[in-house]
């Protein structure tokens, strides 16, 4: 299932090993064959809400082919729907779509071709392939017969060519209110699909758009500007989710009645706009959509969270919207690699989200470079070194990248430790620091602890422990056979720091199931954002936002896109080290 690379194909244009899956074997074979000298795609999102993960699934795949296979992909915003559209998902799209790694060739909208989509109306009117109905909506769904019914012919299916024309043209002149008529494809009532009984290409909606404004009173149907958009374009391989399967055959309907490589006519207002028109006849192929458990991807779901104050807005962290898991620490190289993973297949399937948090997990583990921070801090103090001690150790960055070169960690007499790490009554197993045991300061030598020391209320505040001096850094005594190593920061040069440690949105597997009356907002972790202070060795405050971590034993943190500054930190955990979720809360 995986579309990870295969070694007995030569390399992609970009360089890339060549993925095998079912859309790039026919990409392959369409260029082999010389059916296209060069391939296009596109990526169609309609502009009403966030891209989420499953988007990423689409976008790698529509501007992946297009580079691997040296052709180009369009980045088009489908605003066919003027009610939900809004400028502020626009632009955070192209965001997103930089973001993932990927340039397009030409920006497009749909509303670029409304005149294109009249034009080619009224050419299906004359060619007695489109009528206007009069029918209400609810008549419509009465005509339209069922699975095992035929449907039956509108009454207003044999209007003559004339009166067609001019009542199109008054749908357009804005004569007639909102539903009053639609402008329908005349294809076949009785067809098993129910796609082609006469569906509507055109309905009135006196809605102002936010890029024609009020030029248009009537607005074209998804299936018919979708594939004369494709054609406009000239966009080779149409690549969509498998939802649009059916619609496959209304789609090779409208490319073929209009037939716009051989209607000059209908593309003139193209060139006005600057626009260039390359004729192509697109195809569109049907791939399953990306879901993973524990999460809810519709964009309406989104919406409704967002709108209800559930989670802190779009960009939360939280959020499986693609502003959000950036905020969390998501990497465009981890996105990239789960969709290489998951392949491309027509095969719908609920994934398990341990296979999107270990991509993000081996990327960063590849990658990030590796800090000291504490996030439940307990005082140590070495009392055999002098107070004013203070030394530079030397650490690499990275365990298994020495690319990433090495920093310098101050070391003190006062450090913090993670108050797990101490037990004074250990459990069988622990092998950290106890009354009288020793453990292993990671980098620095090994301590004793003597003595812990409480306050009133019996809770440990203090360890007074003893290092030993022939076990610091290079000597011999540093290779003593010690159980346990914990990390540390100087508690003199550690910055504080905000640590947000976000986990799971929801604690169910499958918070979408709608089942006995409830939904997806009976199963909010109330546990899914806890935020503690910290203190952080220098060198991690002094990443810029965006900047990924390994925090040593604690998991993979990112400075905050928005809010972390230097000298006031602020991480936010991007996955633990390992799957410890047991759907505990
Ligand atoms: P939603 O159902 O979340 O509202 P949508 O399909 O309406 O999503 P569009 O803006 O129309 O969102 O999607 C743009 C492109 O992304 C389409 O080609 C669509 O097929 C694809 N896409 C959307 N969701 C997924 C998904 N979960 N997996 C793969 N591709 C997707
Ligand atoms: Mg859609």
């Amino acid at each position: 299932m995986s579309a990870s690379p295969d070694p007995t194909l030569p390399p992609s244009a970009d360089g890339t090993p060549a993925r095998q899956d079912f859309i790039r074997q026919i990409v392959r074979e369409d260029l082999a064959s010389g059916k296209h000298a060069a391939i296009r795609t596109r990526f169609p999102p309609e502009p009403n809400g966030y891209l989420h993960i499953g988007h990423a699934k689409a976008i790698c795949l529509d501007f992946g082919v297009a580079r691997e296979f040296g052709g180009e992909c369009n980045l088009r915003l489908d605003d066919t729907n003027p009610a939900k559209e809004d400028p502020e998902y626009v632009r955070a799209i192209q965001d997103d779509v930089h973001w993932l790694g990927f340039q397009w060739h030409d920006l497009r909208h749909a509303s670029d071709y409304f005149e294109v989509f009249y034009l080619a109306a009224q050419k299906l009117i004359r060619q007695g392939d489109a009528f206007v109905c009069d029918l209400t909506a609810e008549q419509v769904r009465e005509y339209r017969g069922s699975l095992n019914e035929p449907g039956r012919n509108s009454p207003f299916r044999d209007r003559s060519v004339e009166e067609n024309l001019d009542l199109f043209t008054r749908m357009r002149a804005g004569e007639f209110p909102d539903g009053a008529r639609t402008l329908r494809a005349k294809i076949d009532m009785s067809s098993g699909n129910i796609n082609l009984r006469d569906p509507a290409l055109y309905r009135i909606k006196h809605v102002e758009h936010q890029n024609t404004g009020n030029d248009w009173p009537i607005y074209p149907m998804y299936d018919y500007a979708h594939s004369l958009s494709d054609a406009v374009e000239g966009i080779t391989h149409s690549l969509c989710t498998l939802e649009f399967e059916d619609h496959r055959p209304l789609y090779d309907w409208c490319v073929d009645r209009v037939d716009l490589a051989h209607s000059p006519e209908l593309v003139a207002p193209l060139t006005g706009k600057g626009l260039p028109f390359e004729a192509a006849k697109p195809r569109q192929i049907e791939f399953s959509r990306l879901n993973f458990n524990f999460l809810v991807m519709s964009k309406r779901k989104l919406l409704a969270m967002v709108n209800e104050g559930l989670v802190d807005g779009w960009d939360d962290p939280r959020m499986p919207t693609l502003q959000g898991i950036r905020r969390r620490g998501y990497t465009p190289s981890a996105l990239r690699l789960m969709v290489d993973r998951v392949g491309i297949s027509k095969q719908n399937s609920l994934l398990d989200i341990s296979i999107l948090e270990g991509a993000l997990r081996d990327d960063l583990d590849a990658h990030a470079p590796r800090r000291m921070a504490v996030v439940d801090p307990l005082k140590l103090v070495l009392t055999n070194l002098p107070d004013q001690h203070e030394e530079q150790l030397t650490f690499s960055n990275h365990p298994k990248d020495a690319s990433q070169g090495e920093r310098r960690v101050p070391f003190s007499r006062e450090l913090w430790i993670e108050r797990e790490d101490f037990e004074e009554v250990p459990p069988p197993g622990f092998k950290r620091l106890t009354l009288g045991g020793d453990v292993r300061l990671r980098g620095a030598g090994i301590v004793r602890c003597d003595e812990a020391v409480k306050d009133a209320d019996g809770r440990v505040v203090e360890l007074r422990c003893t290092l030993d001096p022939e076990s610091r850094p290079g000597m011999d005594g540093a290779n003593r056979k010690i159980k346990g190593t914990i990390h540390w920061v100087s508690a003199q040069h550690a910055v504080a720091a905000e640590v947000r440690l976000y986990d799971r949105l929801f604690t169910v597997a499958d918070p979408d199931t709608d089942e006995a009356g409830k939904s997806y907002k009976d199963y909010l972790n109330p546990l899914s954002r806890r935020t503690v202070t910290g203190y952080v060795e220098p060198a991690a405050a002094q990443a810029g936002p965006e900047q990924s971590y390994q925090f040593e034993r604690i998991g993979y943190f990112v400075a905050d896109r928005y809010d972390h500054r230097e000298g006031a930190p602020v991480f936010n955990r991007s996955v633990t080290l390992r799957d410890t979720w047991a759907g505990k809360t």
